[in-house]
């Protein structure tokens, strides 16, 4: 079995490329361009030819502009803003052929109506509802950025919109906020946080060796079991949580910091079945006094020792390992984040300050997949 805990459903057939993300990759001059990732395909890139917006559109933007400055020194078109609520609307009532229909024909070809509505389906499965839609700027003059709140994400969507008010480019990826902290690594000592060997079952920079890094918030994550020497993670059949070797095995605090967040009360799952309502299932965030946000997840229902508010130091009880939430089978998934909402969060890289990796000591160390790891002593 692999181990899977993301926010994705399982059975969903596509992922939002969430790694293409720099905002030169977009230009937009001549052209739009709509990148939509699939699973097992490459990256979709269509080109279609960008005409300017008609004048009439431009004065009544221009003359917007001058009336109102908002914080952002633009404003969103109309032509724009009814393109980009229809969007919303037809989204949110599982329209999505009405969507197809707002596309033009360049986009129609290069996403026919059934891999559009794949899309759209894998999409809101993971993300569920647009709860908000900011528009936020307009790009290269050429196409419109938005901060688009779902259930549970966050995302930019970018929407260009042609001469005849159709959609000819859309790009999703996950929402970064220029204004908030930004966090290259913890600055904080870490310690693992549990008692005796452990494995990494995902944890690294690729994606072979971390299906997380797709997860803004998450893209430095690692879950880790416990594996006996077979390499197996349970010790009979694996049909129970009870014969994981990780299951109820006490988790303990990293560092000192303050319990920001907890979540208990949510029942452990049947290894192999999971929980996509609320992902990470029971969980916990401390934050240190460096503002790292230090997330926990998957703890075992009502065993969570914390609560919010509280500070803790350094090898404290914070609760047993788990299978809650978005877990196939019981681990620990940890990942330091540089806020607390995961849904805005961005991941930041984990190191601990000195570990047995494989039987050797390191120090200022992340660890990655396969890696059987451990406090020294
Ligand atoms: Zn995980």
């Amino acid at each position: 079995m692999v181990l899977t805990d993301n926010i994705k459903a399982t059975n969903s057939a596509f992922a939002i490329d969430g790694v293409w993300s720099s905002a030169d990759s977009f230009v937009v001059k001549e052209s739009s361009v709509l990148r939509i990732k699939f699973c097992a395909e490459k990256p979709k890139t269509v080109t279609s030819n960008y005409k300017e917006p008609n004048m009439i559109d431009k004065l009544i933007l221009i003359t917007l502009t001058l009336l109102t400055i908002n914080v952002f020194g633009q404003i969103e078109s109309s032509t724009y803003k009814i393109v980009a609520d229809k969007f919303v609307e037809n989204y949110n009532e599982n329209d999505f052929k009405s969507i197809f229909d707002s596309f033009s024909l360049e986009m129609q070809s290069a996403l026919p109506l059934d891999k559009a509505t794949d899309f759209l389906k894998g999409l809101k499965s993971q993300a569920g509802q647009i709860t908000k839609l900011q528009f936020v700027k307009y790009v290269n003059g050429t196409y419109a950025s938005y901060k688009t709140n779902f259930e549970r994400a966050l995302f930019t969507v970018n929407i260009s919109v042609d001469n005849n008010s159709k959609i000819n480019g859309l790009f999703i990826k996950p929402f970064t906020d220029e204004n908030l902290p930004k966090m290259e690594r913890n600055i904080t000592k870490l310690q693992l946080p549990f008692n005796g060997e452990w494995t990494v079952f995902w944890g690294g920079d690729t994606k072979e060796l971390n299906y997380h890094i797709e997860n803004q918030a998450q893209k430095n994550a690692f879950d880790i079991v416990i594996k006996d020497e077979k390499g197996n993670s349970f010790r009979i059949d694996g049909i129970t949580n009870e014969d994981y070797y990780a299951f109820g095995k006490e988790l303990i605090a990293p560092c000192d910091g303050e319990i920001v967040l907890v979540v208990d009360g949510i029942k452990d799952n049947k290894p192999g079945e999971l929980n996509p309502m609320y992902a990470p299932g029971n969980s916990v965030i401390i934050k240190t006094d460096k503002n790292e946000y230090l997330f926990f997840a998957h703890f075992k229902q009502n065993t969570i020792k914390v609560k919010q508010g509280q500070n803790v130091k350094q090898g404290e009880l914070l609760g047993l390992c788990g299978n809650s939430g978005n877990s196939s089978e019981p681990h620990l998934h940890f990942h330091i984040q540089n806020i607390e909402d995961m849904n805005a969060a961005t991941g930041v890289k984990c190191y601990f300050d000195k570990l047995n990796v494989n039987g050797q000591i390191k120090t200022d160390y992340s660890p990655i997949k396969n890696e059987k790891i451990s406090n020294v002593k």
